[in-house]
């Protein structure tokens, strides 16, 4: 049996510090397997930031059967890419194929579109970043785990998903570039810091991958899912980009 160390660390919240304990095994750990954790932490803010909300007298508009905001551009970490392509592999024939055939229908209208070279593009540079989601949303382009309007892949969705809950009217959603949106704040971009930390355990530049392409992208990367780290010293490494609480 492995040993098993454990991580305690604070992280803050709108309702003040709250503790999180993780039991981490010391065995060779990939990538993305810190995804579960950086679950765990964004869930427990976003608890207490809903709280917070509700205490002040704000209700969150976000409900199943609206899929608004499943419309915009998404882009996620390398472990969340990973994390996603496994969680796909895990599926039933039929809903695995549906989801990556989805992703292909997605691919060729953005390649229709002139889109796709600048999607493609993996770099978190800022420029490219500007205007890309704006004309995204654009094409109306459903995200391909969106089914009846409801994330069908809610409990593994991504993290920018995670922390994506507003208190303006649903209906603002709609255009939400034409519109001004309040959003839940949400201080812990657990996305760019897992694209951090991948860069510096893995050499080379921040990388997000659009979740619209994670399947094409995740079968010309796998040799990255191989490489692992002591489990403790890897979950170490990612909690303390989290920093200290605020005081
Ligand atoms: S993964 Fe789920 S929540 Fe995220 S954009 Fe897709 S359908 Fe929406």
């Amino acid at each position: 049996m492995p040993d098993v160390v454990k991580i305690s660390f604070e992280i803050g919240t709108p309702l003040g510090p709250r503790g999180i304990d993780i039991e981490v095994e010391d065995v060779a750990t990939r990538l993305a397997e810190l995804v579960p954790i950086a679950q765990l932490i964004t869930d427990g803010f976003l608890d207490a930031s809903m709280a917070h909300q509700r205490a002040e007298g704000r209700e969150i508009s976000c409900q199943a059967g609206c899929g608004a905001c499943c419309r915009q551009y998404v882009a996620i970490s390398i472990p969340e890419a990973f994390y996603v392509a496994e969680m796909l592999s895990e599926l039933p024939e039929d809903r695995r194929t549906l989801y990556t055939e989805r992703m292909a229908a997605i691919t060729e209208q953005l390649q229709q579109e002139g889109l796709l070279e600048r999607v493609l593009d993996p770099t978190t540079d800022r420029e490219r970043l500007l205007d890309l989601p704006k004309e995204y949303f654009r094409l109306g382009l459903a995200c391909p785990f969106l089914t009846d309007e409801s994330c069908a892949i809610y409990p593994h969705r991504p993290t920018p998903c995670r922390d994506h809950n507003i208190t303006s009217p649903a209906e603002l959603c709609r255009d939400p570039y034409g519109n001004t949106l309040v959003k839940v704040p949400s201080p812990l971009p657990l996305s760019a810091l897992l694209s951090q930390l991948t860069a510096v355990r893995c050499g080379g530049p921040r990388v997000l991958v659009p979740l619209s392409q994670v399947a094409a992208w995740v079968d010309t990367h796998r040799e990255l899912d191989q490489r692992s780290w002591p489990g403790p010293a890897l979950v170490e490494d990612f909690v303390s980009q989290l920093g200290p609480p605020p005081g």
